[in-house]
């Protein structure tokens, strides 16, 4: 599976080549208010220590765009030889589909 988090213009300009439909890849695009997961950050590990770094913001996969917390957002999965992927965009960004 991949996935990506995108901005609303880069969400509609993604789209997937012919010769990746022809390998049997699947997409779903999902557009709605999102927000960021609680536990998003990157954790930094050193001195026999781990401190936990809350990223402020969500930022477009493609582009890197800044999207604030309840921007309106694209989801995109792409999957091939495998059942469709969960709703990872309810799960984790709490998107509300529109
Ligand atoms: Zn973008």
């Amino acid at each position: 599976m991949i996935r990506y988090i995108a901005c609303l213009k880069c969400g509609e300009q993604f789209h997937v080549h012919s010769e990746d439909v022809n390998e049997g890849w699947q997409v779903r695009k999902r557009t709605g208010k999102a927000t960021r997961p609680s536990d998003f950050g990157v954790t930094v590990s050193g001195g026999g220590k781990s401190t936990f770094l809350p990223y402020q913001e969500m930022v477009c996969d493609i582009c890197n765009r800044p999207m604030p917390d309840g921007s309106i957002v694209t989801a995109i999965t792409m999957w091939r030889n495998e059942p469709e992927p969960d709703n990872w965009e309810k799960t984790e960004y709490s998107m509300e589909v529109t």
